[in-house]
């Protein structure tokens, strides 16, 4: 993409009004744009990193054999009042103007049962599992962690169904594997923790997965010397780890990346959910639940992947993976370079942001790619392609390298 076309400018002075590091990174570089608290435009930069994210959980989830849908955001109050949870504190209510009490999704649970009872009946059908991408709405009391807690926000919620609870606990292992995929390929797989929660009112223990981050809202105990994670909600802050059995226990912050949930029979049991088991019995559909918040995890990669010049994308997330900058291109080689080098790499496929804007001086080009953070920067200057060469730097290593304009794509390791 040239970066002339791009409407998005970048600031120079963060909002006053936003204290969040994710949020301020994210604004000044021309990611997101902030509506009101809690809730954000994704500008053209922003949303191919969320598109980027969604297809690494698309493709992560395909593997564990989900198949996607798309349910609505309009949902029937009615069916929260089959579950008892029609007063949840962030439940957006409205109504159609006939008058009919609706509720906008804060989760799909109250649509998926519905849903998949029309089409599973027999334990043949089972197991299932689907999956989407979808806009959530929370009416939070506060937001101001940036996209960390949005009231509105783009989710991937998997629901998973079983004839037992055997067959949950297989699949939720899957899940948890798949779930470290992600985490690997969007960056934060060294700092993020499987670790112990509350089971709510569903059962003993639920899982998050907690990556440690000063601006994180919860608090999880870590032990020092067997790596087991805990909620601080289910801890005695005295007592020793409970697998080890030492004192190594030390209290992080951190932010809740995703989780899962053993429903096991709590929302078929609401919708009276059965199928015909072996035995040509009725009995509950067993389930389960398991989500991640798109947003949630790209304001977690740039709270903890970022330098004081700007953000740090992990390859596979980045909105671009090269980004050309000319220098001098008041000189005719350099613009006749820089257009030849622009093109090579989009007819391999190379995601590229080339930054030929003329009206910018150097210094400014460097800072606002520092800012935006892709992961190789391909300077073409006047004095480089008189040798043949070109500058390539890595963003996050600083490592510079002058490569022969032939060997660029080799050099670039992609
Ligand atoms: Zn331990």
């Amino acid at each position: 993409m040239r970066q002339s076309q791009l409407f998005t400018k970048s600031l120079k002075q963060v909002p006053s009004d936003e204290t969040s590091l994710n949020a301020q990174l994210l604004i000044q570089a021309g990611f997101i744009d902030k509506l009101f608290s809690g809730v954000y435009t994704l500008l053209p930069l922003g949303l191919r990193v969320i598109k980027k994210i969604e297809n690494v959980i698309r493709e992560e989830i395909n593997n564990i054999d989900g198949q996607e849908v798309y349910m609505p955001a309009l949902h029937p109050l009615q069916n929260y009042i089959q579950t008892g949870r029609q007063d949840i504190d962030v439940l957006f209510n409205t109504e159609l103007k006939g008058g009919s009490k609706l509720v906008l999704g804060q989760s799909h649970e109250e649509v998926v049962v519905p849903l998949m009872q029309k089409h599973i009946h027999s334990y043949k059908d089972l197991p299932t599992k689907v999956y989407q991408f979808q806009t959530k709405f929370r009416n939070e009391l506060r937001a101001k962690s940036g996209i960390l807690r949005g009231r509105e926000f783009m989710m991937k919620d998997l629901y998973s169904f079983h004839l037992d609870e055997e067959d949950l606990n297989e699949y939720y292992k899957l899940v948890q594997k798949a779930y470290f995929r992600i985490f690997k390929r969007c960056g934060i797989l060294g700092s993020t923790y499987l670790t112990f929660a509350s089971g709510g009112s569903f059962s003993q223990f639920s899982h998050e997965f907690q990556t440690l981050c000063v601006a994180g809202e919860d608090n999880i105990y870590v032990c020092d010397k067997c790596n087991l994670a805990i909620n601080e909600e289910i801890i005695d802050v005295q007592s020793d780890c409970p697998n080890c059995k030492t004192k190594k226990l030390i209290k992080h912050k951190s932010i809740e990346v995703g989780n899962i949930f053993k429903l096991k029979n709590k929302f078929s049991a609401s919708f009276d959910f059965q199928v015909t088991n072996q035995n040509g019995e009725q009995s509950d559909v067993i389930m389960g639940c398991y989500g991640i918040g798109l947003g949630r995890l790209m304001g977690t990669v740039v709270e903890i992947s970022n330098d004081k010049e700007g953000i740090i994308w992990p390859k596979e997330i980045a909105p671009f993976n090269v980004h050309i900058i000319l220098i001098n291109q008041d000189n005719e080689s350099v613009k006749v370079r820089g257009e030849e080098i622009y093109q090579n790499l989009l007819d391999m496929k190379i995601d590229v942001l080339y930054d030929d804007r003329l009206d910018s001086r150097p210094g400014e080009k460097f800072s606002l790619a520092d800012k935006i953070g892709c992961t190789k920067r391909i300077i073409v200057s006047k004095k480089n392609i008189e040798k043949g060469l070109v500058e390539i730097k890595n963003r996050a290593t600083g490592e510079v390298e002058f490569v022969n304009i032939d060997e660029i794509v080799q050099k670039l390791q992609l």
